[in-house]
């Protein structure tokens, strides 16, 4: 399937990715306490491709009680804020239908008042709710297994340098209480999770579209290819964007700080929504993956040179399903308004006006999408044809098209999207067992990466979920291997 997606992928990675995945699966399960089950339904990103599945390809973790790790519990840093509810319990994505429906189905009402029981005792012991589920279920599990097989870890503690010794290794840490120097004897594997939070290299790899407008993260800065590269290291930056993308919004928050939300799976997809650019027509099929969707943003900018961009919906939409950070309701939290995260308008023009769009173009805009939508039908980018579109859309409440339906344009409302990345792609080049190939090729002695500072596999392709945890975990698995060969 990736070479039919363009994607240069090293055949020997694709059959290491599908040798070894199967391996790190049967141990996880078997000496672990990572719990992973197969997704049954979740469609590839790329249906068309030979080869494409309608589901079980992806895994998630199950969900872990956050109690069993002690004090240690502190240690796993919350989701961002505005990924859970009630300041601080985590929903997942099973979850939602089951709380949306607590007011007229007995079972979903069970099921939200064991949620709100579980974290009310919660809340009287800690901070935050110990139901712990999606990424954050994941970590805890790897944790929580480290730590009673005996690794020890140090937080708060930064690799600054890495040189080679007479026997292997050696690296300053900067810790809070000056640096440390440790020798490695065996090997080392940079696992420091790319460049997403490094301006120079983001202004190296990145296309110019997004350097202008992406959102940088916190941490993630570089430092392992940095390391790598002191070593005379090899990178591969020629993976078209060389990053991975989702659509996010942006909203200052009441402490100052600023909060971007992913628009992954929640809303893009749901009938009654559609996206424009600064010049008010669409650009693309908002139901697909996050990620080709922010590439037809990234085209769409680099043609026009103007990279606004927003979500629009009708208020029912967001009584519905949300949108971005506002949760579904009838009257949005007016903190939303105030401060222009939510535009509210009473006619395209209005709304036009607001956006800063040309308002005949908007108005021309949805009334197209209007009748097309009453038909179900969507002839100018196919929205609703694929499984993936169907799949984020809303099949069990609208039909003949769930990804469709006419907005009322006396009630409408849009939030301005960015690109961000999820995580970066260009990075070390490296062989089948993660080690890190130098400048002629050649193996590293004793040198490894994965994760995000592994070069992806994929080379600029997204066929799927877990595209970078994927990899990036059987990786880390066939480093280990080889370093214990
Ligand atoms: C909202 C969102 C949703 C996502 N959903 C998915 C998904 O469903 N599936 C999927 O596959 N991917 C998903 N991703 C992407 C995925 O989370 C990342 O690609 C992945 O976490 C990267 O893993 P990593 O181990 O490379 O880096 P990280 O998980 O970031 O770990 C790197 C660690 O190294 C530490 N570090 C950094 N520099 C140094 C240094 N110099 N010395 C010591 N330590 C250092 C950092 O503090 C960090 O703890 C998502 C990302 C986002 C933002």
């Amino acid at each position: 399937m990736l070479e039919s997606i363009g994607s240069k992928a090293d055949i020997r990675k694709i059959d290491a990715l599908l040798e070894s995945g199967a391996d790190l699966l049967a141990f996880l399960n078997d000496f672990t306490e990572v719990k992973l089950d197969q997704v049954a339904a979740h469609p590839d990103y790329l249906q068309h491709l030979n080869g494409s599945s309608l589901g079980g390809r992806a895994f998630a973790p199950r969900e872990f009680d956050g109690r069993l790790l002690g004090n240690d519990f502190s240690r796993i840093r919350a989701p961002m804020p505005e990924f859970m509810v009630f300041g601080g319990m985590m929903v997942s994505k099973a979850d939602i239908p089951l709380l949306l429906a607590a007011h007229r189905e007995p079972k979903a009402l069970m099921h939200a008042l064991k949620l709100g029981l579980r974290y009310a005792a919660d809340r009287v012991a800690g901070r935050r709710g110990t139901r712990l589920v999606m990424g954050n279920a994941l970590v805890a599990q790897l944790f929580s297994s480290a730590l009673k097989r005996g690794v020890s870890f140090a937080f708060e503690t930064r690799v600054a340098q890495l040189s080679r010794s007479a026997v292997g290794f050696k690296a300053r840490l900067q810790t809070g209480s000056g640096d440390v120097s440790v020798r490695a004897g065996k090997g080392v594997i940079l696992a420091a999770g790319g460049f997403s939070g490094n301006a120079e290299l983001r202004k190296k790899w990145l296309p110019r579209p997004a350097v202008k407008r992406t959102v940088a993260h916190a941490g993630n800065d570089g430092g392992g290819i940095e390391l790598g590269l002191s070593l005379n290291a090899a990178v591969e930056a020629d993976h078209g964007g060389n990053a991975f993308w989702m659509p996010v919004s942006t909203m200052r928050r009441t402490d100052g700080s600023v909060a971007h939300f992913p628009h992954i799976a929640l809303d893009r997809a749901k009938p009654g929504s559609l996206a424009v650019d600064a010049s008010g027509q669409r650009f693309t099929n908002e139901a697909n993956s996050y990620h080709h969707f922010c590439e037809a943003m990234l085209a769409r900018a680099a043609d026009n040179d103007n990279d606004r961009f927003f979500l629009i919906a009708d208020m029912a939409f967001v009584q519905r399903y949300g949108m971005g950070m506002i949760r579904p309701t009838a009257r949005p939290a007016r903190r939303f308004t105030e401060c222009d995260y939510l535009i509210r308008a009473n006619s395209p023009r209005a709304l036009a006006t607001q956006l800063s769009v040309d308002g005949l173009t908007l108005e021309q805009t949805l009334a197209r999408y209007n009748e097309n939508a009453g038909n179900g039908v969507d002839p100018d980018f196919h929205r609703g044809e694929s499984a993936l579109n169907r799949h984020n859309g809303d099949a069990l409440l609208h039909g003949p098209n769930p990804c469709l339906r006419a907005l009322d344009l006396s009630d409408l409302c849009a939030v301005e999207l960015t690109v961000a990345d999820l995580g970066t792609s260009a990075g070390l080049a490296t062989d089948d067992r993660a080690r890190v190939l130098n400048q002629s090729s050649h193996p590293i002695p004793g040198l490894y990466a994965c994760g995000n500072d592994m070069a992806s596999m994929m080379q600029g392709a997204y066929p799927g979920p877990g595209t970078t945890l994927g990899p990036g975990m059987t990786f880390a698995w066939r480093a280990v291997e080889d370093l214990c060969s």
